[in-house]
């Protein structure tokens, strides 16, 4: 039976409803990691000082890497009279400290809520600074609203990444090369969705780029902004190529980056779930058969025939587990549509993202593959997700690092994904995507069922 409920409200003790340890995070967030994948970009917080480090906090521990976010840094006189000269010396500021390609402006609560003017106060700014006579190249500025109080962080990446081609795509000749907006995978992946791109011959702009900008090589020079990211003129040239490629099943029919270059461009759309499991990666190359006429390159149709080979290999453990999966509202789509093509039951699939479209996006995965459907909430936070675990006697937890609370209390496996992973080392080098990502996770899935098994005998054995 299926049992579908949205999101609150609903109280938790009396009348007051509370969140109580959020299952998403902030939405500017979102899109200082979507101008992180921008080559030369610096993102900047309109907002006060405490924002930006809280996301850097959240960022450097997950990715182990420098993230500079600057800041206006508001203070109270500033909510009554308005943020605008704040945000104009911190853009020459950070023109001075990092003289970078591009600056990547993000509202926040604050700056929302006393409703700041955030693109005509940089309009100024451009003027302003056009005839001060300064000779410093103005960089490219790019704005983007991002009140956290509306949304999640990914609504704040797609709304980032939908701005960065809004204000820099131009016309462009037509070319052969293929658009590609990933959504928040992670460095591993970006850099996997890159080497299938080149083996089948296809040019890629893929958006943003984080490979290199989020998981760098040690370096004996310190560099302010990190080498790497979608160069400037590559978005410039996004309106020229043949097509694009939009990962996400809940963004299917929404006003997105891709959207925009379909509508502006003429450039042709193809939306899909992100490519996870055999099903939807099997989509994914499909489409890249197409666009480049080639068929699968044997060394990718290797990785699929391994895949299919663990997946027997490993029925026997994981069937018939029972699995409660929670994160980003398109990360929870894909990993049901994995869980189900490997004999797991996703008995509830939860997020704190609340578009109203996961339901839809979960039947279209699962329904011809499940025995039942699992209970699918949007809009929870912790508190309800642990409400309806303890009811769903779950075997296993798949998501982010802020679960591992309730695998505890509930004495069951955390398999890490997504993000963010503050626990566990190496959460940039987690492949998700593809057959290779697929391949991991089943081991990681199969290894977690075993070592608990082990654990929990009384005997012990070292056989399996
Ligand atoms: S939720 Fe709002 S106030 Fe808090 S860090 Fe995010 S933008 Fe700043």
């Amino acid at each position: 039976m299926s049992a579908v409920r949205a999101g609150r409200p609903k109280a938790k003790a009396g009348p007051y409803v509370s969140t109580t340890n959020a299952c998403k995070l902030c939405t500017p967030l979102g899109a200082c990691l979507a101008f992180r994948g921008v080559e030369g970009a610096v993102p900047f917080l309109h907002g006060s000082q405490g924002c930006a480090t809280y996301m850097r906090r959240y960022i450097i521990s997950h990715f182990r890497e420098p993230m500079d976010i600057a800041s206006s840094s508001l203070g109270e006189k500033h909510a009554i009279y308005g943020g605008g000269p704040n945000l104009k010396q911190g853009l020459k500021n950070v023109l001075c400290k990092y003289q970078p390609q591009l600056i990547g402006v993000a509202t926040t609560c604050l700056t929302e809520t006393i409703g700041d003017d955030v693109p005509r106060l940089v309009k100024e700014f451009i003027r302003e600074y056009e005839t001060s006579g300064d000779p410093s190249p103005l960089p490219r500025l790019v704005t983007v609203s991002s009140p956290s109080y509306q949304g999640t962080h990914m609504e704040g990446f797609h709304r980032a990444v939908r701005a960065l081609v809004d204000q820099l795509a131009q016309a462009a000749a037509p070319t052969a090369a293929v658009n590609l907006l990933p959504g928040l995978a992670s460095p591993a992946d970006i850099r996997y969705l890159k080497e299938i791109l080149a083996d089948f011959g296809l040019a890629g702009i893929i958006l943003p780029d984080i490979s290199e900008t989020l998981d760098g090589p040690q370096e004996t020079t310190y560099h302010k902004i990190p080498a790497g990211g979608t160069p400037l003129a590559a978005i410039a040239a996004m309106g020229g190529s043949q097509a694009t490629i939009e990962c996400g099943a809940t963004l299917k029919g929404q006003d997105t980056a891709g959207q925009l270059l379909a509508d502006r461009f003429g450039v042709k759309l193809f939306q899909i779930g992100l490519p996870m499991g055999l099903r939807e990666t099997d989509l994914f190359f499909g489409l890249l058969e197409m666009l480049s006429g080639r068929e699968t390159p044997r060394q990718h149709a290797l990785e699929r025939g391994r895949l299919l080979d663990a997946m027997v290999d490993g029925h026997k453990y994981v069937f018939d587990k029972r699995a409660v999966v929670y994160g980003e509202e398109d990360l929870v789509v894909g990993l049901t549509a994995f869980l189900a093509e490997i004999g797991v039951r996703p008995v509830l699939c939860a997020s704190g993202g609340d578009t109203g479209r996961l339901h839809g996006a979960i039947t279209a995965v699962g329904a011809d593959l499940l025995p039942e459907m699992p209970e699918v909430r949007g809009g929870v936070d912790f508190y309800d997700i642990a409400e309806e675990a303890q009811g769903l006697a779950p075997d296993l937890l798949i998501g982010h690092s802020k679960g591992y609370h309730l695998a505890k209390k509930l004495q069951i496996p955390l398999i890490r994904v997504g993000f963010p992973i503050h626990d566990r080392f190496g959460g940039q080098r987690l492949l998700h995507l593809g057959y290779r990502g697929a391949q991991q996770l089943l081991d990681r899935l199969i290894n977690a069922i075993l070592a608990k098994k082990q654990a929990d005998s009384p005997v012990g054995y070292g056989y399996l």
